[in-house]
């Protein structure tokens, strides 16, 4: 009866170091671990101790007899990822925490450090920082409300993934942690004047805007970005006036990574079962009335070259109220089975 990983792994590998038998794989120090998607638990070696649950930042561990109907399939794939079975060498080492080098020339005030932006990035440097004494952080963020992509981006149904931000709470709540909220450095602040009230600086403002294809037509009425639906759906301030196209049976999404299979996604989730998640009432109210029936993600290549993780590509398979049917040139061959394709085998 092992434990198993689901669909919410973001391959941190905060668990890894938690299991007394080193079966999750692949560690930090294992050569595939840099291209991983996820974390995957040997269902041979696992002793079903439960000492990596508690350790997952997003809830993705679960014993295999919690699984839901829907996560059942994290089963099997957890034990294909397996395949073959790995060495089990010693616990991957753990690396030893930097000491944070103080300028004694100023000591006398605590070690102030400004991060600008307030999405996971500056939570997790706040929280390095804070772990040493003697250190003050001031968090900016243009917008009235913390935790960045991870409130604004992560699709609103996304529940165990979302709930990373009780771990942000933990970190809001230390001593020494103060947010500046609704400051935009730039136009409310300048550098200088951060530079001017702080030991140092960390820029951590992510990547919020769109990379524009430079094709023409991209501007017709009803094309948008997946910037605006997603911040559409996500109550973002900036998009809240949005208006997504609904009133078509066909929508065409052009992409392949994850964020194309969340837009299609919720465009095919019924607004009934979206109702108790985090999405935006605007965005919930509208797609009650949507008329899409079909959604057609466009790839330029085939599945083993697409750019959306395996675990988000078995989460909508698994899906008993979704169609999904995958189109490719020449067929998908299962001799030469990537992982991809294996999960596409799995549905
Ligand atoms: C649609 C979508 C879905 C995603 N889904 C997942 C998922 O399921 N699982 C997962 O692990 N990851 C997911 N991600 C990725 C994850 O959200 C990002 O990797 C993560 O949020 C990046 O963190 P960050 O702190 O670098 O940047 P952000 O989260 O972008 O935070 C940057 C912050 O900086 C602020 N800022 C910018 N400029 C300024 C300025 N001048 N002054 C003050 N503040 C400023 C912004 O307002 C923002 O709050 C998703 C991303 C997107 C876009
Ligand atoms: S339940 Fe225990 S043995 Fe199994 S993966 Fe988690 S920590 Fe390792
Ligand atoms: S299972 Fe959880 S802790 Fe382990 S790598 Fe995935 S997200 Fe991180």
């Amino acid at each position: 009866m092992p434990h198993v990983v689901t669909q919410a792994c973001c391959a941190d590998a905060s668990c890894v170091h938690a299991c007394p038998v080193n079966c999750i794989h692949p560690t930090p120090d294992e050569p595939d671990f840099a291209t991983a998607e996820m974390l995957y638990i040997d269902p041979d070696v696992c002793v079903d101790c439960g000492a990596c649950v508690g350790a997952c930042p997003v809830g993705a561990i679960v014993p295999d007899d919690r699984l839901t109907p829907g996560e059942q399939v994290f089963l099997d794939l957890n034990a294909v990822l397996s395949t073959p079975s790995r060495p089990y060498p010693p616990q991957a080492p753990v690396p030893p925490i930097r000491r944070l080098e103080r300028d004694r020339g100023r000591a006398g005030h605590p070690l102030r450090v400004a991060i600008v932006g307030a999405g996971p990035a500056a939570l997790y440097t706040a929280d390095e920082l804070l772990r040493q004494s003697g250190v003050e952080v001031t968090v900016f963020d243009r917008l009235p409300v913390p935790h960045g992509l991870a409130r604004h981006g992560v699709a609103p149904d996304h529940a165990r993934t979302r709930s990373v931000t009780d771990l942000f709470t933990l970190i809001e709540n230390q001593s020494g942690f103060t947010y500046r909220l609704g400051v935009e450095i730039g136009r409310d602040l300048g550098v200088g004047d951060l530079a001017a009230h702080h030991d140092a600086v960390v820029y951590a403002t992510g990547a919020s805007t769109d990379r524009p294809l430079d094709i023409p037509g991209t501007g017709l009425p009803g094309s948008m970005s997946a910037t605006q639906v997603v911040s559409w759906y996500n109550g973002h301030p900036d998009h809240v006036d949005a208006r997504v196209p609904l009133d078509h049976e066909r929508a065409v999404i052009v992409g392949n990574g994850n964020v194309a299979l969340d837009v299609a996604r919720i465009l095919a989730t019924p607004a009934e079962a979206l109702a108790g998640s985090d999405i935006s009432p605007v965005a919930l109210e509208a797609l009650r009335s949507s008329r899409v029936r079909e959604i057609v993600v466009l790839g330029r290549r085939g599945p083993a070259q697409a750019a959306f993780t395996l675990p988000e590509l078995v989460g909508l398979a698994s899906r008993d109220d979704i169609d999904l049917r995958v189109e490719a040139p020449g067929g998908i061959d299962p001799r030469a089975a990537t992982d991809r394709q294996r999960s596409l085998m799995l549905e």
